[in-house]
């Protein structure tokens, strides 16, 4: 259950500086502050493996992962925070990753400000098989639209399944939005993200073990229209 869950009521509410003490300096920002905004999320992130393999590829950039579940969260912060304490001196690796735990369906724009991110990832979502679970499922037409909203102009989607159904489901929704288009083949084989999603996450790793398939598809936010 997420009754217990605590969301800031809107983005410059949020204590940043807890998650990303690195970027905060006491002398010059007010409490909570820090220096960057977040740009990439892994959306329901699991153990962190995406988190951990952005943050090391993107090493200016904020990541976020969001996870729903306390110890799955517990076990992504401890992660973070022994990469960080075992980071050589001086170099601050992982200062730029943090995990909180939130239920990525609710109330995104409480975190973000619009516009603000240039990534999201959703590599593996709960499949949500059964018709009358469909409504889980964490990319519908109402909740891309709140993507879009914290998505910048030219940001992307990521998504990746193993599971046929979900991957055609995601489509479909995409598809069918106004504010997202279709990346093609060429782009996903020629973008980094594509290939670190594919093989750094936890699940993407139990699939390549199982021989199993994944299915990619990308989504460009376009701009808003005009009015
Ligand atoms: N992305 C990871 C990976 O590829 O290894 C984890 C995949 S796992 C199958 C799906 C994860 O999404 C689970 O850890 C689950 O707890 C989390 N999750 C499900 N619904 C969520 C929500 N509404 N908000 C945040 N996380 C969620």
């Amino acid at each position: 259950s997420d009754h217990s869950l605590e969301y800031p009521m809107s983005p410059n509410q949020m204590d940043w500086a807890k998650l990303y003490p690195y970027y905060h300096d006491e002398k010059v920002m007010a409490p909570g502050k820090i220096s960057r905004e977040v740009q990439i999320t892994d959306i329901g992130c699991g153990f962190g493996g995406l988190t951990v393999a952005l943050a090391a590829e993107f090493s200016d950039t904020l990541i976020l992962g969001m996870e729903i579940r306390v110890q799955v969260t517990q076990y992504v912060e401890d992660r973070l925070l022994a990469l960080r304490e075992n980071s050589p001196p001086g170099q601050n690796v992982y200062q730029n990753a943090a995990v909180i735990r939130g239920n990525a369906m609710k109330f995104l724009p409480n975190f973000f400000h619009k516009g603000q991110l240039s990534k999201m990832f959703f590599c593996f979502p709960d499949p949500h098989f059964k018709q009358r679970k469909h409504k889980a499922r964490i990319v519908t037409t109402t909740l891309l639209s709140e993507y879009a909203y914290v998505l910048k102009e030219g940001g992307i989607i990521y998504t990746i399944t193993d599971v046929l159904d979900l991957h055609e489901w995601m489509v479909h929704h995409l598809d069918g939005h106004p504010l997202f288009q279709r990346l093609d083949k060429q782009w996903e084989d020629s973008d980094d993200c594509v290939r670190i999603m594919t093989n750094a996450t936890e699940e993407s790793k139990k699939v390549s073990r199982n021989n199993g398939s994944k299915y990619i598809a990308c989504y460009k936010r376009l701009p808003d229209p005009e009015i």
